[in-house]
């Protein structure tokens, strides 16, 4: 029987070596030095458990009793660092290093028991039919509660492998389960080992039990490659993606969120897993989620602050059924202000700052459904002189003082534009061309008496020449009523400018 032991041991610990050495071999695997950490404790194990087997001093049988306290306080914290590198646990991989201190403390306890006898009151060998002398170890009350602490550790790591399985995609489901079966296994085998083993008369040692579990991790990482980055990428991706991810269930619960969803959702507001989806949006954007529908859409969401978020809702189906959304915020703050720069920049006058073509026809599309429309085209008079005789910039600072007044007069229903050098055009929308033309009038006699200072006190006076037109009929083209109203500016340049023409009409005076 001795023989047996002996036997199952010594071929255990050839396993563990070779499982070990392949592992450091492959460090480029993920998981592979925590595996061969694990494998290598596990030999210690074996090892220490042979040679206890063989020993034929009390002394020595202690040593290596002791040694094989390095396998049994450093496997389970192993296998637990072993789980928070595979599920990338990002609070536990911060205190991961740190977590060895409890093997580490508990071995030297044992190592130094001879100066201190925190760990053991005595020993005794006893004649046992089956190991021929059996070390029987006198384990104190701080002893056995360590030991205890110690045997609940791998359930830790079966809890983060359970937690990291229920985020990951189906496809990865299976190997994760393998993997925490295989973690659950040692745990129950230890509890046998401990309780009804004995009972059975099943004398095995613990590092000889282990070789499944070992054999399982050994294949998975290396022949199967179940520890596929892939599931570990999804969920790096997750955390650090500049894009917000909400996952919510069918009770519009959240079910997942990521810390980028977080900053996004929640200024004042607490946001996590199992909240209600509206309480949430509703504290930031005032905005619901209606009931979950099959369809893809995207909201855009303003917040308190000036924020614009763009958040597209993706239904998630199984056999037919919405059992939950995704929901994507991203945002876009920065972007709709570029937007908004870009457009005004690509319909705005750069000297004037008003329309230019472009945004006149722009502007003038948004203005739907008016019943009339007068279109005016306003020309300075002999600008070309002004130019001639105050410089390039003054006639600039002519065009630009025209400009605000022009904005400034006519404001409401109405569009205003540069479309030329000294050439602007005015609609005015559901406005009878009485008052239109009196209130034209007004601005023209406004500009008769406005007076430009140029730097070297020289007073500028100008004027301005209009011609208006009057839509006739709804439908009629813009193009036309603007070449009336060019037609009446002709006229107006001819009657000696500085004056209001209306198309075909007798009203346009002086
Ligand atoms: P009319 O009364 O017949 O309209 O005579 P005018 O001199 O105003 O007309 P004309 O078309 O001969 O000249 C327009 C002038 O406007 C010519 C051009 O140098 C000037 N001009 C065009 N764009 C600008 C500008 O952006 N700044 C300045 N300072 N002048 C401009
Ligand atoms: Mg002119
Ligand atoms: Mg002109």
């Amino acid at each position: 029987m001795q023989f047996i032991q002996g036997l199952l041991l010594a071929s255990s610990s050839i396993l563990y070596i070779f499982f070990a050495y392949y592992s450091f071999r492959h460090r480029e695997v993920p998981g592979a030095m925590s595996l061969g950490y694990l494998m290598l404790a596990t030999m210690i194990w074996s090892v220490g458990a042979y040679f206890e087997l063989f020993a034929p001093t009390i002394e020595q049988m202690i040593f290596w009793r002791n040694v094989q306290q390095i396998g049994v306080f450093g496997v389970p914290m192993l296998t637990l660092s072993f789980a928070i590198k595979y599920t990338l646990n990002q609070p536990l991989t911060k205190i991961h290093r740190y977590l060895f201190a409890f093997p580490a403390a508990i071995n030297l306890l044992i190592f130094t028991n001879g100066y201190h006898h925190l760990m053991r009151s005595g020993y005794d060998v006893v004649e046992s039919a089956f190991f021929g002398k059996e070390l029987i170890v006198h384990a104190t009350a701080f002893d056995t509660m360590l030991v205890g602490i110690n045997f609940v550790i791998p359930l830790l790591a079966v809890a983060l492998f359970f937690d990291f399985r229920r985020k990951i995609d189906v496809a990865y489901k299976r190997q994760v389960t393998l993997i925490m079966l295989s973690t659950l296994y040692t745990f129950v085998v230890t509890a046998l080992k401990m309780s009804v083993f004995p009972t059975l008369g099943i004398y095995i040692s613990m590092s000889v039990l282990y070789i499944p579990s070992a054999i399982l991790f050994f294949l998975s990482l290396f022949r199967f490659n179940y520890f596929n980055l892939t599931p570990i990428a999804y969920n790096k991706v997750f955390d650090v993606i500049q894009e917000g991810v909400v996952v919510i269930n069918k009770r519009m619960r959240i079910v997942d969120i990521n810390p980028f969803a977080v900053s996004l959702i929640a200024s004042e507001h607490k946001i996590a897993v199992g909240k209600d989806i509206n309480t949430c949006l509703k504290a930031s954007f005032q905005f619901e989620l209606s009931a979950l529908t099959d369809q893809m859409t995207t909201y855009t969401l303003t917040c308190g602050d000036n924020r614009i978020i763009d958040m597209t809702y993706h239904p998630i189906i199984a056999s037919e059924d919405i059992v939950g959304a995704v929901l994507l915020l991203a945002d876009v703050t920065g972007q709709k202000e570029y937007e908004k720069f870009l457009i005004e920049r690509a319909y705005q006058d750069g000297l004037t700052g008003l329309l230019n073509r472009f945004g006149l026809n722009y502007f003038h599309t948004k203005h739907e459904g008016y019943a009339s429309l007068i279109v005016c085209v306003l020309d300075l008079d002999h600008f070309k002189s002004i130019n001639d005789q105050y410089g390039h910039l003054n006639g600039d600072t002519v065009l630009i003082q025209f400009s605000d007044i022009l904005r400034e007069t006519f404001a409401d229903h109405c569009e205003t534009a540069r479309i030329g050098g000294e050439e602007f055009a005015l609609y005015l929308y559901d406005q009878t061309i009485e008052t239109a033309y009196h209130r034209i009038d007004a601005f023209r006699k406004r500009i008769e008496k406005h007076v430009v200072l140029t730097e070297d006190d020289n007073a500028i006076h100008f004027t301005v020449s209009i011609g208006m037109s009057i839509s006739e009929t709804a439908d009629e083209s813009l193009k036309l009523i603007t070449a009336r109203a060019d037609e009446a500016l002709y006229a107006a340049k001819n009657a000696n400018r500085n004056r209001v023409m209306i198309y075909e009409t007798n009203i346009a005076n002086h």
